[in-house]
């Protein structure tokens, strides 16, 4: 399984585990277990892969479905933050974010003059990175985030293109197809 790494940012990657989110009768779910969130985490850079190899598989069940629970709520309160501009959605994220901080410890980069947090090595980890990577997302400037111009597509991602203009996840994937679709309308017509 190969995680999209459309969005820009690794929190807009995580709402892009979704596919097809603005269509209920196609949405998929990629990330259906707490295994998948490590696997995830690990593919786009922000879980260390020796932690999350630690977590897989050897823990305690039921403790690994609430955070799975707590990870895909924080996942649904980035995209509801930020596209719909939810203050529940960004309330719950101030709550994770703040439980974050008290769990994780500063730690020095050896290359580079600053700190940032050392997440929690426990099950919790995970959930700690996630609204982490949260605040720092509804903490910058969005007025670049964007949504896919696809009907059914829903993936977002930062428009850093330089003209501002970037209208497709990828332009190999739905823009080709709205592409093909729209010439198959043009000349049906
Ligand atoms: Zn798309």
């Amino acid at each position: 399984m190969t995680y999209p790494q459309v969005g820009g940012h690794a929190a807009l990657d995580l709402v892009d585990t979704v596919h097809w989110r603005l269509d209920p009768a196609r949405w998929i779910d990629t990330l259906p277990t707490f295994d998948a969130v490590l696997a995830w985490g690990t593919q786009v850079g922000v879980l260390g892969d020796a932690r999350s190899a630690a977590l897989a598989g050897t823990h305690d069940p039921a403790r690994a479905d609430r955070e799975y629970a707590a990870v895909i709520a924080l996942r649904e309160a980035i995209y509801s933050a930020v596209f719909e501009g939810s203050t529940d959605a960004a309330a719950l994220i101030k709550r994770e974010y703040v439980d974050a901080v008290q769990r994780s410890s500063w730690e020095r980069s050896t290359d580079a003059a600053s700190w940032s947090w050392r997440t929690p090595d426990d099950i919790t980890g995970p959930r700690a990175t996630v609204a982490l990577l949260a605040h720092d997302l509804l903490a910058s400037d969005l007025s670049a985030a964007r949504q896919c111009g696809d009907d059914a597509c829903g993936w977002v991602y930062l428009d850093t293109s330089p003209r501002g203009n970037r209208v497709w996840c990828t332009a190999a994937g739905c823009g080709n197809r709205n592409r093909v679709a729209r010439h198959h309308a043009r000349t049906k017509r």
